[in-house]
């Protein structure tokens, strides 16, 4: 899941606009609405297939904020406004979509919205021991500002996402150890 995420934040996840950019040949229709070109915006958030899982979860206003920002300023405005446990449920919404779309795309399992919003649910229970936000430097979740470095880990210290500029987020003892434990 961290590395998923990161690569949502980086906008680098392989959708299929992102595939087409490195010359993979596939049609870059996506599978949920079979409408619209896919994007990391488009699969998570602007899908009507994301859209109703995200609605079934009545996230609907988390969601939202993510059709009009892109990943990585949707996250950033996210964990100053919402709580830790939202951040961390929305990213649990973010992965069963991908993994959602994966399942149709390479297994052509076609999974209902009601059965990923269930898959979230399961994901996040029993609950595991909780994600909590770190930060260094001016950064300050609590207060909602300062600069941009961040990390999410476990409970246990699992490095799951972390992000910001280089400059402003010299790493920490604890961004090194999450680093550490990736490997
Ligand atoms: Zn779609």
């Amino acid at each position: 899941m961290k590395i998923f995420f990161w690569r949502v934040i980086k906008n680098i996840l392989p959708t299929k606009d992102n595939l087409l950019r490195k010359k993979v040949p596939l049609s870059p229709i996506c599978s949920g609405c079979h409408e619209e070109f896919e994007s990391v915006q488009h699969a998570l958030f602007q899908c009507d297939f994301a859209k109703r899982v995200w609605e079934l979860l009545d996230l609907k206003q988390i969601r939202d904020g993510g059709v009009r920002r892109n990943p990585k300023e949707w996250f950033e405005d996210m964990i100053q406004s919402k709580s830790k446990e939202n951040v961390r449920f929305s990213v649990v919404v973010l992965w069963c979509l991908w993994n959602a779309r994966n399942s149709r795309d390479f297994q052509s399992k076609y999974k209902t919205a009601e059965e990923v919003s269930y898959e979230v649910g399961s994901e996040l229970e029993p609950p595991p021991a909780a994600v909590y936000l770190s930060s260094n430097g001016a950064f300050s979740v609590d207060e909602g500002k300062g600069g941009s470095g961040y990390v999410i880990c476990s409970a246990g210290g699992q490095f799951l996402a972390g992000g910001g500029e280089s400059n402003a987020f010299p790493p920490s003892p604890q961004y090194q150890e999450a680093l550490a434990g990736q490997v």
